[in-house]
């Protein structure tokens, strides 16, 4: 068994519903309940000029090892008929593994923490709305990284669950 944190994004095709389906989708994965669901949030996206974003973080508990979960959440955005015209360009779902336990991964399919969970707002107050002292495997605290990222361009739509 394992906490999971997973990040939920979209800004394609009535985002804030495909993140709410997302999170059905997901309390619906084999072996895996859904503990927690962040506050839902709207970003000014990183790069390109497109839509904003609508994000979240969701905590499940899972007895999928980390490449099960990784198939299962591909599976999910398949389901949303993800587009992916660019890198860090519009998407109808993008679901990213944040953390797995205190496991760090580094593989061609899977890097755990996930690389930009420490830089970017819409993943750093999400996960804190779940556990606010969370510790990341590397000893480091949310709170710091927390500390130095503004939540510029973030807005809260929604309370957590
Ligand atoms: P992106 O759509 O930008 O999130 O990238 C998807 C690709 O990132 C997939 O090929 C995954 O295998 C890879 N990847 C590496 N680490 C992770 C992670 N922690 N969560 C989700 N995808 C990951």
């Amino acid at each position: 068994m394992a906490l999971a944190y997973i990040g939920l994004g979209s800004n394609l095709e009535d985002p804030l519903a495909q993140v709410n389906r997302a999170f059905v989708e997901l309390s619906q994965l084999p072996l895996t309940q859904l503990l927690q669901r962040s506050a839902i949030y709207t970003s000014t996206p990183v790069g390109p000029q497109q839509p904003d974003f609508t994000n979240a973080v969701a905590l499940l508990d899972t007895h999928l090892a980390p490449l099960e979960l990784l198939d299962a959440l591909q599976a999910i955005e398949q389901a949303h008929q993800r587009v992916r015209i660019q890198h860090w360009g519009p998407r109808t779902l993008d679901l990213d593994l944040l953390l797995y336990g205190d496991a760090i991964i580094n593989n061609e399919r899977l890097t755990v923490p996930h690389p930009y969970l420490t830089q970017r707002s819409f993943v750093l107050y999400p996960l804190a709305d779940i556990t606010p002292d969370l510790h990341l495997p590397d000893g480091s605290v949310l709170r710091d990284w927390l500390a130095q990222c503004p939540p510029d361009g973030l807005n809260r739509i929604s309370p957590a669950r």
